[in-house]
């Protein structure tokens, strides 16, 4: 059985309930009325166009949202599209560059070891000629009933046939431009005058050093002197090593501080035969730990070519 106190809260929640009804009832017959009422339709046909304004509204504002991000994407596309193409475009003209460089580091290697190859065959061809020659003068040698040199050792070689003769060569068988000259070096395949370059050697025939002694008279005799001396020596050294090939006629130092000219010496020998003896002899040879270097002269006088000594 429910006790007083559950009995009370029952009747309680019962009166609650029938309130609550009560309530929504009143709210319903409101409502109907209000519907009833005109101003209160045209209020809600107003409602319905506001909602169906702010819809379209919305949406048209969706709409043009859309749009605007289409367009927005169309531009980022041809945007990409025109970058793409300019980079692809670069990109060819870079390979196309590469490609140029190539070209050209393969033209100038070809050139180079063309070049190369035509210096080498140049040195070969040279030193084959020089065989050839030294085989001739020795037979020619070797052969005494052979009076006059055969054709090709009375040539006379020519650096540049179709210019004029160097002035310098002419006189002096030496040429500070050496084969660069423009000028006409002229050499006799064989004569009897040898020219060997920087035969003789000595600290004074350097000009530097010469300045730097020739500071007092006195010392400038003494150095003199030293070179006087030095040169009698070598003289005394050489010529008799000389005349083993033949009857020396002339034996002429330059005594010049230039270092195209610096102690070259000619010897000339009574016989053709004797400077060419002593040609084939000296190629190759060694003296003061230098090896000599002999050619043919066709010094005309010596007066232009040599100084002192
Ligand atoms: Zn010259």
């Amino acid at each position: 059985m429910p006790g007083k106190r559950s009995w009370r809260k029952l009747v309680k929640k019962y009166q609650r309930q029938r309130r609550r009804q009560r309530c929504a009832q009143e709210r319903d017959h409101e409502q109907m009325q209000r519907e009833l009422d005109p101003a209160y339709q045209i209020w809600m046909q107003q409602q319905a166009e506001l909602e169906e304004f702010q819809r379209l509204a919305a949406e048209r504002q969706q709409q043009d949202m859309e749009e605007a991000w289409l367009r927005r994407e169309a531009l980022a596309q041809r945007q990409f599209r025109v970058d793409l193409a300019k980079r692809r475009q670069e990109e060819a003209e870079l390979e196309r560059l590469r490609e140029q460089q190539f070209q050209e580091l393969a033209a100038r290697e070809k050139v180079q070891r063309e070049r190369r190859e035509e210096r080498q065959r140049m040195v070969q061809e040279a030193a084959a000629e020089f065989e050839a020659m030294m085989q001739r003068m020795h037979d020619f040698l070797e052969n005494a009933e052979q009076r006059s040199p055969p054709p090709d050792l009375q040539r006379v070689a020519e650096t540049r046939p179709e210019e004029k003769p160097c002035e310098f060569f002419t006189r002096t068988n030496s040429c500070r431009f050496g084969l660069h000259c423009t000028f006409n070096h002229k050499r006799p395949m064989l004569a009897r005058i040898l020219l060997i370059r920087h035969f003789f050697t000595h600290p004074l025939l350097h000009s530097d050093v010469h300045k730097e002694y020739a500071t007092a008279d006195a010392d400038l005799e003494l150095n003199e002197r030293d070179l006087r001396n030095d040169y009698d020596e070598f003289f005394a050294d050489v010529v008799p090593e000389l005349e083993k090939f033949g009857r020396i006629l002339n034996f002429r130092a330059v005594r010049n501080t230039l270092a195209h000219l610096r102690g070259h010496v000619f010897v000339e020998y009574e016989q053709e035969r004797s400077a060419l003896r002593a040609f084939i002899n000296l190629q190759g040879r060694y003296y003061a730990s230098r090896r000599l270097n002999v050619e043919f002269s066709n010094l005309k006088t010596w007066r232009g070519a040599v100084c002192g000594m």
